[in-house]
């Protein structure tokens, strides 16, 4: 895969997908911010999913793992963990397949974690 260069890495400030804060260094941050939800399995699950086509689609993995992780609360009233261990197993993988497909399509973030229809 043809890598292309980040324009991420040229803002200044970022926002944290967690907390929503703007942090000069929000990867740093992640590692204290108390609410955003790290996944276990960086690999296989929805997160590696997404990393495959974050540059593709535009949206950034961590952008879209807290969007899917508050989705996920949101309809199961899971707790975080429980909707993290959903999102790092295969379930997350397919469900990531599900939402790129949908970006794809022209959907916004929102309504392709959501599942409606246009
Ligand atoms: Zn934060």
């Amino acid at each position: 895969m043809t890598s292309i260069p980040t324009p991420r890495s040229q803002v200044a400030e970022q926002e944290c997908p967690g907390c929503g804060e703007t942090f000069s260094d929000a990867g740093l941050h992640l590692t204290t911010c108390p609410t955003y939800i790290e996944p276990q399995n960086y690999d296989f699950g929805f997160w590696g999913t997404w990393q495959a086509w974050e540059q593709t689609i535009g949206i950034s993995t961590e952008e879209a793992w807290m969007a899917a992780v508050q989705a996920h609360m949101g309809w199961s009233n899971a707790s975080p963990e429980r909707a993290r261990d959903q999102l790092d197993s295969k379930l997350g993988r397919h469900y990531a397949d599900l939402v790129i497909d949908r970006l794809m399509a022209g959907q916004s973030l929102a309504d392709a974690l959501a599942g409606r229809r246009q």
